[in-house]
């Protein structure tokens, strides 16, 4: 059975004493609540902090780049991260494609040089609304799946996590249907057979993002092929965030 793995991606929110009191209650909620993965995703200004002080959860980069020094203003490297007890990072998430200009082959390199690091990875895949409309959004996925597993040996893949995150459910309220997420992460997992095995696709977590609170969690949390949640808005509050942990757990039982 492949764990339910929820997480936290704060963004460019809070500063650090509410990011602080935050951390707080979800660390002593993961303390006696041990069936499900927690990770929390913060801005990286508060990861040594919080890494040192909350042992009970995963602590990981929003973002990295793909060589460990150099000329590189305002860039993180995986040896910096390393450095302060961080081995987790997410890329390729939709605001670094559209706001950032992450193009494939940068997301490539991050994952690669990400990989070669030693670091777990989320890794966000998704059509955006225009692709949805022309019924594109299998052919998008396969580009990316495509794009991600380029030249990947299995030891590397097996430290990667898919998030499905359609970028129209982003930040927008609206949520592919449970039955709809269900049936593209399973048609993910047909993809990772073919380049893999069934053996693997069986182990890999795909979760899903896109606009999941604690109204929507258990539908989508229960379906077969949904293995946790990448949250953005409702992870900002100790309340949503944990009622979707305890929906979580729930489920696990
Ligand atoms: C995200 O940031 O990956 C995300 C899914 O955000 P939200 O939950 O706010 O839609």
């Amino acid at each position: 059975m492949r764990n339910l793995f929820i997480s936290g991606n704060w963004k460019m929110n809070k500063n650090f004493n509410e990011g602080n009191n935050l951390m707080n209650d979800i660390n002593q909620y993961a303390e006696t609540n041990d069936t499900i993965d927690i990770a929390i995703f913060p801005p990286n200004l508060y990861l040594k902090y919080f890494q040192k002080n909350y042992k009970n959860i995963t602590v990981g980069s929003q973002n990295l780049y793909f060589k460990n020094s150099g000329a590189f203003t305002g860039e993180i490297s995986p040896s910096m991260l390393k450095s302060i007890g961080i081995n987790w990072t997410i890329i390729g998430h939709s605001e670094r494609r559209t706001i950032f200009g992450e193009t494939p082959d940068i997301i490539k390199k991050k994952i690669d040089f990400s990989l070669k690091n030693d670091f777990k990875l989320i890794v966000c895949i998704g059509e955006n609304i225009d692709q949805r409309e022309k019924s594109m959004e299998l052919d998008v996925i396969k580009m990316q799946i495509k794009n991600i597993y380029y030249k990947l040996e299995r030891k590397d893949a097996q430290n990667i996590i898919l998030a499905y995150e359609p970028l129209w459910a982003i930040g927008t309220g609206k949520t592919a249907s449970p039955e709809d997420a269900d049936k593209i992460h399973g048609q993910i997992r047909e993809e990772i057979k073919k380049i893999y095995d069934e053996e693997f696709s069986s182990h890999l977590r795909i979760i899903y993002g896109g606009s999941v609170k604690p109204h929507n969690a258990q539908q989508l949390l229960s379906k077969k092929n949904i293995d946790g949640a990448l949250i953005g808005g409702a992870s900002l509050k100790s309340d949503s965030f944990l009622k979707i942990c305890d929906i979580a757990g729930k489920i696990m039982e």
